[in-house]
């Protein structure tokens, strides 16, 4: 192992300390408040993503609540909720967890949420925001993957940034931010004819597709600084018995003889990602007093 490796914990507590004294000083009377919103219960990732917000609302000061609505609930009513949520002053921040049932449209409830209690960033209007140069409220994991790179104080403008991966939560995003701080951006995708062929010329690596170990070693410009994304859940067979190890989308072992610095997953991108959606929840809370 060569490469610097750049720890998301240490980061993440930092973030979380800054909301917090921030919170104590101009929260003082009551802390923003962060809802969310739980469809049908069942999926297991929810759960653990959940019991994190939970934990890491905590540690930052953050007022977290669960709103839990059953797997039969019709759109209509999901929508009253949120629009319930959207005109509560109490609360100032809302996420709605995914996956949702089949019969829920994703981008229905996120339209639906106010953009100033947006705090995952999904909204058209924040995420015109980020393409007119102005952003607001940003995806977390987008924010969360650049806040590492920056972590190494390494200047953005002229490099060539390649993003594996074009989802709106993150793909997307990071291209956008990136390619107004003079980056040059490409963009890859399942469409890409020869992923390997863009993914040597970056300086800048991030990926986000979902696909264990989709990167490796030989697909790494030497000296690269690379951002894995990816959170899967893979079985692993561990002297004769079956484990879930989490990996991520970038083939730690022999990418990281290829980059100059690399994020681990578990412990990278994942704990930076809950710590910004309580930075997201503080702005939030400035915003909508009017600051
Ligand atoms: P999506 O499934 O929404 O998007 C995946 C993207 O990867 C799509 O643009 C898809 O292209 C592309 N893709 C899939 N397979 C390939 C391939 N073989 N070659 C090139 N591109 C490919 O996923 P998300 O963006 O939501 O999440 C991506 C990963 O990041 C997941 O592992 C997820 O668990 C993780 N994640 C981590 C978070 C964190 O906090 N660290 C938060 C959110 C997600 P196309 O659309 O053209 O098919």
């Amino acid at each position: 192992l060569n490469a610097q490796v750049i720890e998301g914990k240490e980061i993440a507590r930092s973030i979380r300390n800054r909301v917090r004294e921030t919170v104590e000083t101009l929260f003082a009377e009551r802390s923003p408040r962060l809802v969310s919103l739980l469809i049908g219960g069942e999926d297991p990732s929810s759960k653990v993503y959940l019991a994190n917000q939970q934990k890491t609302a905590a540690k930052a000061g953050i007022d977290y609540r669960r709103v839990e609505l059953p797997d039969q609930v019709s759109e209509r009513e999901a929508l009253e909720v949120i629009a319930g949520l959207n005109g509560d002053p109490q609360t100032q921040g809302v996420i709605i967890q995914r996956p949702l049932p089949e019969h829920l449209d994703p981008l229905g409830l996120i339209r639906a949420v106010h953009p100033d209690k947006d705090v995952e960033g999904l909204h058209p209007s924040n995420l015109g925001a980020i393409a007119h140069g102005r952003p607001r409220l940003v995806p977390c994991t987008a924010e969360a993957a650049i806040l590492l790179f920056r972590s190494l104080d390494r200047p953005v403008k002229g490099l060539e940034v390649v993003v594996v991966g074009h989802s709106e939560i993150v793909g997307k995003p990071i291209a956008l931010l990136l390619v107004h701080e003079l980056a040059t951006v490409t963009i890859c995708h399942i469409g890409t004819r020869d992923l390997a062929s863009h993914t040597r010329r970056a300086d800048l690596l991030f990926v986000a597709t979902g696909v264990p170990g989709l990167i490796r070693g030989e697909d790494v410009k030497p000296g690269a600084v690379v951002i894995d994304i990816g959170i899967n859940a893979v079985e692993v067979d561990e002297g004769g018995k079956k484990r879930t190890r989490i990996v991520g989308d970038v083939d730690f072992e022999s990418a990281s003889r290829m980059a100059d610095a690399i994020t681990p997953v578990p412990g990278g991108v994942g704990p930076v990602t809950t710590a910004m959606l309580m930075e997201n929840t503080l702005k939030a809370a400035l915003f909508q007093r009017g600051e």
